[in-house]
């Protein structure tokens, strides 16, 4: 039942952020000369990211700076981070600006943009949103840890930035990554979908929710849709995953079959929530519902679960 991931991203609209070929050297981040030697090639570039944003220029060269350009976008040399090299070869870097995005937005030549927005676009390879997607998870983490939670002390980068270290208490702090489940709960032909009130207007999707400590990913599955619907979900498989660098999630993209069917919703997470048969949701995928209920856009797991679901019961 798995979905093959690289078939999905590199196919007409396809699912994004899961396509990343840098090779991340994780066995060599902690040589500083090595990494201080790749920084000062002339080849090497560098993703520039603010709090929410990137900064692009417009035009060919789009997301990769050169040392130069970065320097002049108010790099911080403190927190420049190794994201890997590219199959060419050469190093790309990513670091946060000192600069607010108003100042950046004003210069001519640039662009400041969140990523979303990018990957909706479709107008950059999917490797290059894949590389911006691991840029803007690290660059979110390091700019949200600063602090050590331990002790209060300012924390430095270390391992080329896959690693906090507190020079204070000597703890050491790794990049999260939250998994989120993500699942498509059927019943005969039938299929479980609900309107979470921040989604554009009409947009139903699959339900979600994040991954508690001490919980398999089968029991977070089946307690979210209790909570978030009351159904009751029974077999859960596991057959999609995806970075959600918003700010830093991996989504878990399941299937569940339902043991009820009475939906009842909760308080605070939908504000709608149905069954839709196979044929509504063709008319849902094509823009014909009559309601003008649509599903979520193609760079999300949830439309490829919801397709995946389609093509299989058209079998
Ligand atoms: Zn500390």
């Amino acid at each position: 039942m798995a979905q093959d991931a690289y078939a999905l991203a590199t196919q007409p609209g396809g699912m994004s952020f899961i396509v990343n070929p840098l090779d991340r050297c994780a066995e060599r981040r902690g040589d500083s000369d090595w990494l201080a030697r790749l920084m000062a090639q002339p080849d090497a570039r560098f993703v520039v990211a603010t709090a929410g944003k990137l900064v692009l220029r417009t035009g060919v060269a789009g997301m990769r700076h050169t040392l130069a350009q970065a320097q002049a976008l108010g790099q911080d040399g403190a927190e420049t981070a190794f994201l890997g090299l590219e199959p060419t070869g050469a190093p790309l870097f990513a670091c946060t600006s000192t600069l607010t995005e108003d100042d950046l937005e004003i210069r001519d030549g640039l662009e400041v943009v969140d990523l979303r927005s990018l990957a909706l676009r479709r107008d950059l390879a999917e490797a290059d949103i894949g590389a911006l997607a691991q840029a803007r998870a690290l660059a979110h983490w390091h700019l949200s840890h600063r602090f050590c939670s331990r002790c209060g002390a300012k924390t430095q980068m270390a391992e080329a930035g896959y690693r906090r270290d507190c020079p204070s208490c000597q703890a050491q702090h790794f990049p999260r990554t939250d998994p989120v489940v993500i699942m498509l709960i059927t019943h005969g032909d039938k299929v479980l979908l609900g309107r979470p009130p921040r989604l554009a207007e009409g947009v139903y999707t699959t339900l979600a929710g994040f991954m508690e400590p001490g919980e398999t990913v089968e029991d977070a599955v089946r307690r979210e849709t209790y909570e978030e619907s009351r159904i009751r979900v029974g077999a859960v498989d596991i057959v999609l995953n995806q970075p959600w660098p918003f700010p830093a999630n991996l989504m878990l993209g399941c299937r569940g079959v339902a043991v009820s069917t009475d939906i009842e919703i909760g308080q605070d997470e939908l504000e709608a929530c149905h069954w839709y048969s196979r044929a509504e949701v063709e008319t849902m995928l094509a823009g014909t519902h009559p309601d003008g209920h649509r599903i979520p856009p193609g760079i999300s797991i949830a439309h490829h679960l919801i397709l995946g679901w389609l093509k299989e019961t058209a079998a």
